[in-house]
């Protein structure tokens, strides 16, 4: 053999190995490693194949996604390698079920995917529900998860894989809130959820810039003088039907569209507008605004707020902003930077709804965080469960020492006011003192006109209390 075929021959077999690799890797891109499914990238795409495909053929296509109903419970109590032998033997399952033909995939999680074109729904549903039912063993013990499953069908349900998609989601969340192990088809009443769902966005796409949503405030108590030293921002929609509704009715499918940001946005600007001249009067000392988790995640949130904060009279120090630990814990180089960024500009950071989640002390002492506020869950319990009452006491005294301020939220009773004043809380927000009003209101009260429900009594009324 001559030098020359030699060569040949050698650069033939790397050509060879390089395309072994390649479409390794192109299957290792596709493929979801713990089941061997397609993973959620591939299965989107065969889906809108399939899709254009069946219209093609004037065929049907139903989509099942599934999610298993006990799984967080199991991997909490048998641990993370029991539920991956757990999510593995599942997608075995979907694979032995499925008839040729048939494309099973694992979407993430607990939550698995089937596209068939059977023309009996029902039938392919009860059979896959039934396999999946079937108990397991896993390290000598007998589970049955159970799964709860929901589905949409091409052409009939929707024309798009993402329609189609999104109702099988309805179905299978329908099913999960009405306590799972069913199967629920997309059906007359989530389309009607549907239709309002999308009367809301049309609807709330027109309210941002109609300016039909503006900021509420409400007072923040120092509980020492009983005067107003803070107010916190909260959004309210001015519906034209509908009236006043309040951030649980728009916040969450403003999130879910993408929209938050520009209703934060929005309500920044006209609280920070309203707000500028009660600082600068010295009536109050700062304003809080809560901003939402997706903002967060926006890599340019922190620059953005910046500008605009520098366009209005409001200064850096008389701003704090309200994070939840679900945004820190999500990502946590990037809300490390964010705050640290609006730190050194003198903004001031919350932690808001303290005590609900997981409360992470670790995190919050590596950040420049000032303000804690303890969540109305514990507040609630404060004076009527002694364990919580002594919590609530032993944080109030370690952010003392930590030199973190700790704002009460949703102080709703005289009871839980004294306590708290006693165990050292010197900030409190709540029912009790004021609920949130419209700029007109806080500011007349903050320009004297007594506030009413600024019940809390004297440091005299408190002694005499304890003394009976
Ligand atoms: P949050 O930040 O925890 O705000 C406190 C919520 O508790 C407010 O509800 C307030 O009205 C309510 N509250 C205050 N004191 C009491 C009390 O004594 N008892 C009871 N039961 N509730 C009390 P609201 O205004 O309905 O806001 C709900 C949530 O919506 C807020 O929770 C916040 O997470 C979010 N939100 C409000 N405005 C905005 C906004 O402009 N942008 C974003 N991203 N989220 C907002
Ligand atoms: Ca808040
Ligand atoms: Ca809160």
């Amino acid at each position: 053999m001559s030098d020359t075929d030699d060569r040949l021959e050698r650069l033939g077999r790397r050509v060879a190995e390089l395309e072994a690799e390649r479409e390794l890797t192109l299957r290792l891109a596709q493929t979801d490693s713990l089941t061997g499914l397609v993973n959620r990238g591939a299965f989107t795409a065969a889906l809108c194949e399939r899709l254009e495909a069946a219209r093609r053929d004037g065929r049907q296509v139903a989509l099942f996604v599934i999610d298993l109903d006990r799984f967080k419970h199991l991997n909490d109590t048998l641990g993370h390698h029991a539920g991956d032998l757990l999510l593995a033997e599942v997608g075995e399952r979907l694979r032995a079920d499925a008839a040729p033909g048939e494309l099973t995939a694992r979407l993430g999680g607990d939550e698995f995917a089937l596209i068939s074109d059977d023309p009996d729904v029902p039938a392919r549903a009860k059979r896959l529900l039934a396999k999946l039912s079937q108990p397991q063993t896993i390290y000598g013990r007998v589970v049955s998860p159970g799964a709860s499953m929901g589905v949409a069908v091409f052409p009939t349900d929707a024309a798009d894989a993402s329609d189609l998609q999104r109702f099988a989601d309805m179905a299978l969340y329908r099913v999960k809130t009405r306590g799972g192990r069913r199967w629920s088809a997309f059906d007359a009443e989530l389309r009607a959820e549907n239709t309002r769902r999308q009367t809301l966005e049309a609807e709330l796409r027109r309210a941002i810039p109609g300016g039909e949503i503006e900021p509420w405030f409400q007072p923040v108590i120092d509980s020492n003088s009983g005067r107003i030293v803070a107010v916190e921002v909260l959004a309210r929609w001015n519906h034209p039907e509908q009236g006043l509704l309040l951030p649980g009715a728009f916040v969450p499918i403003a999130e879910e569209l993408g929209l938050i940001g520009q209703i934060d946005e929005a309500v920044f600007e006209i609280a920070c507008a309203r707000a500028a001249p009660w600082v600068a009067e010295g009536l109050i000392e700062s304003i809080s605004c809560n901003v939402s988790p997706r903002d967060l995640l926006d890599p340019a949130f922190s620059r953005k707020l910046i500008g605009r904060l520098s366009r209005t009279t409001l200064p850096a120090t008389a701003l704090t902003v309200e994070v939840t630990e679900t945004f820190l814990l999500q990502d946590f180089a990037l809300a490390r930077r964010h705050i640290e960024r609006l730190a050194a500009k003198g903004v001031r950071i919350a932690l808001d709804d303290f005590g609900t989640g997981y409360s992470n002390i670790r995190a919050l002492m590596s950040l420049p965080i000032q303000t804690v506020k303890l969540d109305r869950s514990l507040i609630e319990a404060v004076g009527k469960d002694a364990r919580v009452s002594k919590l609530v006491s032993a944080m109030l005294h370690a952010a003392r020492a930590l030199d973190v301020r700790i704002v009460a939220e949703g102080v709703e009773e005289e009871g839980q006011a004294l306590f708290l004043r006693a165990a050292g809380c010197e900030r409190m927000q709540g029912y009790l003192f004021a609920r949130p009003m419209p700029a007109e209101t806080v500011e007349a009260h903050l320009r004297g006109s007594p506030l009413i429900d600024l019940a809390m009594p004297s440091t005299a009324a408190l002694a005499r209390r304890r003394r009976a």
